[in-house]
């Protein structure tokens, strides 16, 4: 890559190694099941998930919305956070496609909804009501910088779920984020939940695709959503080659990631017109203050001059996300550029 591109984990390329296996991957037609590759994904990413079966899906959009359309009827309520991904920037799909209520809570700064609200929220038996049907969760938290949300937490909502018969989902775009920086598998932070979504395409830099993970009931009839949606891909086993070097080996060195947005934040917050969170993955979220030297506008302008790409969206400041082809080098640049604008 030649800009230093911040701005998300999906603005990742595919390794070498990837690009060669996509090349060499044996495929077959994968709406007749016969893609030997897509197989291997599933079957892998199922066993990561603790689940009993995976399903390729083209995005992780996909498969939140194969998931909730697959749990969930017309009318039906999910509760979930007010900040999470399939509420703000999945195009309202849910109610678009599905007739799904949202239900939104609050989602803390450390990216849970509160239990008591929750509890709240679940409908009586009333003809007055929508029925409730699901709980969605997100971990890591995009807006809320990135953090991972415990297993503890998951736990003790997957029993207020079940209590209630209701499902429980999980955005885990960055489940792997979330269960290295907390260092126990991934599996052990889905276990409470009914489905998980997961991207192969962000940090673990898979050129394109998520799993759905859950039983094989389940599976089996997300799978006919999928088709639904117009997601059933034929010779795909040439997108999950990459899938599988992914979850083979991508997933432990999230942790230099993690490392490197530690360092560039630290080295942001010396720069005193920038107010910076120490990041608890590999999401920056910071904040510069109204006097300083230039708009937002403008840095995010003289800072792409300088070949560096960060995200920024208005009330919510801006936003820098490490990934494989940010490098130690990269973060030195990158901290020279924002030096060059604001202090200089
Ligand atoms: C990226 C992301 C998704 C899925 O995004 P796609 O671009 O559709 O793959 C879902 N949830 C969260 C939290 C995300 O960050």
């Amino acid at each position: 890559m030649n800009t230093i591109d911040l701005r998300s984990d999906t603005v990742t390329w595919p390794t070498p190694e990837m690009r060669e296996a996509m090349a060499r991957a044996e495929v077959g037609d994968d709406v007749y099941g016969e893609d030997p590759t897509v197989n291997r994904l599933q079957e892998l990413a199922a066993q990561r998930m603790g689940k009993e079966a995976g399903l390729f899906v083209p995005s992780g959009a996909m498969g939140n919305l194969a998931a909730l359309l697959t749990h969930c009827n017309r009318g039906d309520e999910a509760i979930l956070g007010d900040l999470s991904h399939p509420y703000l920037y999945e195009g309202g799909a849910m109610s678009a496609l599905g007739g799904i209520q949202p239900r939104t809570l609050a989602n803390q700064v450390d990216g849970t909804i509160d239990l008591g609200e929750i509890e709240l929220a679940i409908r009586g038996d009333d003809v007055h009501y929508p029925i409730t049907r699901l709980i969605a969760l997100e971990n890591t938290h995009n807006r809320r910088n990135g953090v991972p949300l415990s297993a503890e937490y998951i736990q003790s909502v997957g029993n207020l779920a079940k209590q209630h018969g209701l499902m429980l989902h999980i955005d885990g775009a960055r489940i792997f984020n979330a269960a290295v920086a907390l260092g126990i598998p991934a599996s052990k932070l889905v276990a409470a939940a009914n489905s998980v979504t997961f991207c192969l395409s962000k940090g673990l830099c898979a050129p394109v695709g998520s799993v759905l993970c859950g039983s094989h009931e389940f599976i089996h009839k997300a799978t006919r959503v999928r088709k639904q949606l117009g997601g059933g891909m034929r010779q795909a086993g040439i997108l999950a080659a990459a899938g599988i070097i992914s979850l083979e080996k991508m997933v432990d060195r999230l942790a230099e990631d993690h490392t490197r947005a530690k360092a560039l934040a630290e080295g942001l917050s010396e720069i005193s017109s920038l107010e910076v969170p120490e990041p608890a993955t590999n999401i920056i979220r910071f904040q510069m203050a109204e006097d300083a030297k230039v708009t937002p506008e403008e840095l995010t302008s003289k800072l792409n001059d300088q070949g560096v790409r960060i995200g920024y969206g208005g009330y919510w400041g801006f936003r820098a996300v490490t990934h494989y082809w940010i490098d130690d080098a990269a973060v030195e640049k990158t901290l020279a550029a924002f030096h060059k604008v604001l202090t200089d």
